[in-house]
Formats: C-alpha cells, structure tokens, sequence
C-alpha cells in the first residue's frame, strides 16, 4: 500500500511517524510545497533570534531514509485525482495513492485594510517567514515594528522582536490579549502585568483603518478609537490576526467542503473514499469542544487517520484544547472551554497582584470544563485531570485546597 501525506507539519508528520511505527510494509510518501524538513511552528521565533533552519528541525536529516519515508519537499500539490487516485504537483509530476491523507494547514488570514498589500507585509508560518522578518530587523531603520492582533502569535512575535532590540508594537481591536485563551478580567490581569515588564507597546480597542506607504521603509496606519482617527508609524508591519483554509485543492477534487475546512466523519474520512484529512485542513464542527488552529488537535486527529489508514477502526473523540505559554516571565495556561455564558459557573478565584498570580475555574453544570492560570503552573496537570474527568465543585475544591 502506498500512502501520501501532502503537508509535512504537525499533521502531517505525526501521522507519518505512527503510520511506519505500526507498519514495516506501507511505503509512505510525503509532499509538502514547504522547502525545510519537518519542524515545530513555534520553534521558528528561533530563527528570527538567529538559529539557523536546521537547529530546529524536528528528526536529523537522516531519519527520513531510516524509516524508509520518501520526503518530497519544495512540491507544491495543484491537483488531486480522486478518480486515478493520483495527486499532480507544480513541476507537473503525477504521483499514484492507495489511501491519501490531507494535512495542509491552514494560511495567514490578511485582513481587508485598505492599503494592506500594498507593500511588504510580513506574516509569520513557516521558516522562510521568519527568515523574512529576521532579514528586515537587521535593516530597520527605526527599529519599529507594528504587530496587527493580539493573540498568541502577536504575543510570541513582540516577544521576539523586542529581544533583537526592535520596538513592537501591538494594535487589536479588542480590550486585551489572548482573547481566545482568557476571559475579559484575566486578559486585563495580564495587560497590567505585562505594562511594568514588557518592552511592548499596545493599542487596544482600535481599529486599522488604513495603510498608507510612503515608500517600503514607511508605513503609517490608520487607527479609529474612542478618540477618533489618528496616525501611528513604523517602518515594518507584521500581520498576526488569525488563519484562514484554502479550500481550492480539496474543493476542485470533489471533496465537501464545511463552513470553513474539509468535512471529515470520525474516522478522518473525507466523503471520498480512500482520502482523510486531519490537522487545520479540517472543519472542527463536526467535533464540540476541540479548537481548531492548535497544535494538541493536529496531533490527536493525525493519529487517528493514521491507525484509521492502517485498516484499524478508531473514532476521534475530540481534543482537550490546551495552551501553556510563559510571556515575559510570566506563565499562562488556559485548558478547556472558558467561554462565559448562560449557566456557566466561575469558582476557584485568585486574583494576586503581587503575587502575579490569576486563576478562575469554569463550571457547567456544576462540573468544571476549563482553567485559566496566570503566574503559576503548579496545578496545572491536577486542573487538566480534574478538566477530563468532568470533576464536580466538590471534588475540585479539596483536590486543589480551595476555599468556597
Ligand atoms: C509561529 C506559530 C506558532 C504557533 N504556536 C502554537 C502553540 O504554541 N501552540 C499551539 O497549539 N499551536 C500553535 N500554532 C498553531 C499550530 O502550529 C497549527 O495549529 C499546526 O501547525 C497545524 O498543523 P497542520 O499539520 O494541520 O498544519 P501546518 O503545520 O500548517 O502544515 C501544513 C503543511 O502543508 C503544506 N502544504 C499546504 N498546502 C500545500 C500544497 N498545496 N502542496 C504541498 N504542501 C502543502 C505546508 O507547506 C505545511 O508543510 C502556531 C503556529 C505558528 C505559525
């Protein structure tokens, strides 16, 4: 059986590497348009403080021939073949499947700004990005950069770049950072905090207008407020406001197409039979409770394609989002859902300034359902047991010695 993976990353080689540890016999090819070998996304802020490619690859060179795994890099797929069970890459190669797995991530979503591509706008994916953004710090010539969002990305990003001594800056149209791992009175927690520690300037409640270039080196944006309309410079923009699918191979293939991504069934199969899809290609839908554009979701659905590819019949069951990150010292963890809303219970508070420390536990239904911790991961693993085990208030607050 030959099996191709087109997409090379957290998917992609996840399933790669289980499918050849239940299996001597399969021959395994991988594709992917990416011209680096396997790595983990959020190792490539490393390149941009000056590692090179190879320090974060994921296997040395050589594991691929180990494990008899054909890498086909720098082959961008344009067709696939579902009736030849073919796929057709760029250079016009044809290459024949028995079972096909899509695991090609999503892209940067560029906001509809006016003026927006313009001129340079650097986004952050994949290793050729950061080596982009590492290029244009060295030549900056005022050492300003703007971050458009304020989620994790931007967060890590600004992180970055302020340690290579450029000034970032970080414009969101919402009232704090991470919207999607913490509620409004954790993200103002952080905010506060990270106003005495961070080399970071940010502008919240503000919407980007326009982007107007002088020329590549000078770029003025556009803001609206509260305030009104007003101008603020720099002489790089990044573009960190989310992800996006591209639709087009899968969708011209036949392939049903969800609200956002590729519709799968439990087993990872497409309704195209012998074709699955995992990781960000996928629509998460279809699976309540898992989030889409995170790591632990791409791993958890690329091995249940891979054991499903196998001949073995495992449903995925969901993925428990979790997301662990430490920002100016500072450690954040946000496990499970933490929406608020109609019968939703928060308990377990500590709100420490000085101790800069945050924590509020999510119940429904009286069981808890999600975690947010700011300056401290020592419950961390307790929290995301207790989070699987749907554990009741009671059983919590004695795990955890809280009070009620
Ligand atoms: C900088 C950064 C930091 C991140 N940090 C975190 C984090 O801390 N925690 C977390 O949970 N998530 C994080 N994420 C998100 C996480 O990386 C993604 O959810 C994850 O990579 C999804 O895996 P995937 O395999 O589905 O897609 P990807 O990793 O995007 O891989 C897609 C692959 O498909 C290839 N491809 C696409 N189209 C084609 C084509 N037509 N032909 C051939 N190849 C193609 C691409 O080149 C790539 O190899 C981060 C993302 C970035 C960019």
């Amino acid at each position: 059986m030959h099996v191709i993976i087109i997409g090379t990353g957290h998917a992609g080689i996840n399933a790669a590497s289980i499918m050849r540890q239940n299996s001597d016999e399969i021959d395994i090819t991988m594709v992917s348009e990416d011209r680096f070998p396997p790595y983990p996304r959020p190792s490539i802020y490393k390149i941009i403080l000056g590692k090179s490619p190879s320090q974060i690859f994921r296997y040395p060179e050589n594991w691929y021939d180990k494990n008899n795994i054909n890498l086909l890099l720098g082959h961008c797929v344009i067709k696939i073949r579902c009736q030849k069970k073919s796929i057709i890459c760029a250079d016009k190669s044809e290459l024949k499947y028995d079972k096909l797995l899509i695991a090609t991530g999503s892209k940067p979503f560029i906001p509809p700004i006016p003026g927006i591509r313009d001129g340079p706008l650097y986004c952050l994916r994949n290793i050729d990005d950061a080596l982009a953004i590492r290029e244009k710090a060295e030549r900056s010539t005022t050492g300003k950069a703007t971050i458009l969002g304020g989620g994790l990305l931007s967060v890590e990003l600004a992180k970055t770049l302020s340690d290579i001594d450029i000034q970032p800056t970080i414009i969101d149209r919402s009232p704090y950072l991470l919207r999607k791992q913490l509620d409004p009175e954790g993200g103002q927690f952080l905010n506060r905090l990270l106003d005495k520690t961070f080399d970071t300037s940010f502008i919240f409640n503000t919407i980007s207008e326009q982007i107007i270039r002088k020329n590549d080196e000078e770029v003025k944006i556009e803001l609206r407020d509260h305030s009104g309309l007003w101008t603020h410079e720099c002489d790089f923009l990044c573009n960190a406001t989310g992800v996006r699918n591209d639709n087009t191979l899968p969708r011209d293939a036949g392939i049903t197409i969800g609200e956002y991504a590729i519709v799968v069934n439990p087993f990872m199969q497409t309704n195209i039979p012998d074709v699955y899809a995992a990781g960000d290609a996928v629509n998460i839908d279809s699976f309540p409770g898992s989030k889409f554009g995170i790591i632990p979701t791409a791993v958890d659905q690329a091995k249940i394609a891979a054991i499903n590819i196998l001949g073995t019949r495992v449903p995925y069951t969901g993925t428990l989002p979790w997301t662990t990150l430490k920002i100016a010292g500072i450690d954040l963890t946000s496990i499970g859902d933490i929406e608020l809303g109609p019968g939703i219970e928060e308990k377990g508070i500590i709100r420490d300034f000085q101790q800069r420390i945050y924590q509020k536990l999510f119940f429904k239904e009286g069981k808890i359902q999600g975690a947010i911790l700011i300056g401290s991961k020592i419950n961390v693993h307790q929290i995301k047991t207790l989070i699987i085990h749907h554990e009741k208030w009671e059983v919590v607050k004695n795990e955890l010695n809280l009070e009620e």
